[in-house]
């Protein structure tokens, strides 16, 4: 394909994707087909000779539109919210045809001060403690992650690193292994499945603490398991406090938990992947209060602010724990710029969509954005409540679209939520 073809190419693929989501309500929100139906569709193996673009195409609607689950439809209740919008797609588009990899500020400079400066920009929406913020000469700083789970398990190998090093000094007679033996991380007993899954990637024990019947963990809950552990010898190092839960959208409860965590030298991470994008409203910005007392903080633009997949946004208050605990410097990766840029270095790939996204939508467009948003989410829960003979849930969380009788279930069932309620 020529650069001629690719032109025509590419405006024909854009009028697919724009009448695609045009009409996507259309659409059966899931599929009707069988575990392995695919395969048979399609070669065993490769072509030899090349094929037209043309019949090419013709097999997005043949064969993978049939099994697709169309997240993005009006109709799609399931699991959480992807956010996606024509802007992001854009600059996608972009970030395919400039097509650099930004391990170090020197790969491409634009890549490594874009992602720093809009993260400072992100961070400023959501009023984060100037801390977080990277600034001219910060100390802090954001750094874009693929996933959630990526951000919780670099803040806890981050805290690992920090905490045998403390350890060790104060104990040098203490080996690596001796102190790996003894941590211990804690997080909600409604915290996401990845925070336990961080732990067992980093080696270490990791133990839940209560939530209380708004499903909140509280200061005295964390106090209570690490009066215990410390009493039988081991190290607590790290706490993981959600705001906006998986199961129901809860909040634990920053204000008490920071103090302890301060402390007693325990790296708190604040997992607000799904609802951190609603702080950007006033109205819910206290929800993030305690914030001030976290060592790193994540959210995911890609779950409910217009970013396509995949895109979490981390900070951290010292980006010198990050770099401590993962700087390598080969020497094919060295360059005569590496002091000044350490400054920005977050090695990382920077997505150009965060600056299209927030100068097209903007500050004042994101919060009506989120309001209507939430009020037809607190009307859907009712709906499905009423419909499905179900308790509405207590509280006034402002979401989890999670109800298993609303998701298209993987065993066979159908969308019989949806259906239940005439909403598909
Ligand atoms: C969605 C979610 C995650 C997982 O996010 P990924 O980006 O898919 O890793 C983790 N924690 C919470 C609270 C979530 O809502």
């Amino acid at each position: 394909m020529d650069a001629a073809e690719f032109r025509k190419r590419g405006k024909e693929m854009v009028d697919y994707v724009a009448d695609y989501l045009e009409k996507i309500d259309k659409r059966q929100v899931f599929p009707d087909v069988e575990p392995g139906y695919l395969r048979p569709l399609i070669p065993d193996c490769a072509p030899q000779d090349p094929e037209s673009f043309e019949d090419v195409f013709k097999d997005i609607e043949k064969i993978i539109m049939p099994g697709v689950t169309h997240w993005h439809s009006p109709y799609f209740f399931a699991y959480f919210p992807s956010a996606s919008s024509f802007p992001a797609l854009l600059a996608d588009i972009l970030c395919g045809g400039i097509g650099c990899v930004g391990f170090s500020w020197a790969a491409s400079p634009a890549c490594t001060e874009l992602e720093t400066v809009m993260l400072d920009w992100l961070g400023k929406m959501i009023n984060l403690p100037e801390e977080f913020l990277a600034g001219k000469d910060g100390q802090g700083g954001g750094v874009i992650q693929g996933s959630a789970s990526e951000a919780t398990l670099i803040s806890l190998l981050a805290a690992r690193t920090k905490t045998i090093r403390r350890v060790q000094s104060e104990n040098p007679e203490l080996t690596e292994a001796d102190i790996m033996g003894r941590l211990v991380a804690y997080a909600s007993d409604q915290a996401h499945s990845s925070v336990e899954r961080a732990a067992l990637i980093g080696g270490v024990k990791i133990k839940n603490v209560s939530s209380d019947d708004k499903f909140t963990v509280c200061g005295s809950a964390l106090k209570k398991v690490l009066d215990e552990d410390k009493a039988s010898g081991l190290i607590p190092f790290f706490f993981c406090a959600t705001l906006g839960t998986t199961p129901c959208c809860s909040f634990d409860r920053l204000l008490e938990l920071g103090p302890i965590c301060n402390k007693e030298n325990i790296w708190m991470h604040i997992d607000a992947a799904y609802a951190g994008s609603a702080f950007i409203c006033p109205e819910f910005r206290h929800l993030l209060n305690g914030v001030e007392f976290a060592d790193s903080f994540n959210f995911n633009p890609h779950k409910w602010l217009l970013v396509n997949f995949d895109c979490s946004a981390m900070w951290v208050k010292k980006r010198s724990d990050l770099i401590g605990a993962f700087k390598l410097e080969p020497l094919y990766l060295q360059h005569h710029h590496q002091e000044r840029s350490q400054q920005c270095n977050v090695n990382m790939w920077c997505k150009f969509l965060h600056n299209f996204l927030t100068r097209v939508y903007h500050l004042k467009g994101a919060c009506p954005y989120h309001l209507p948003y939430l009020i037809l989410f607190l009307e859907w829960v009712m709906l499905i409540c009423v419909c499905c003979g179900l308790t509405p849930p207590a509280g006034k969380h402002h979401t989890a679209a999670c109800s298993p009788s609303a998701l298209p279930l993987w065993d066979g069932g159908e969308n019989q939520g949806n259906e239940a309620c005439g909403l598909r």
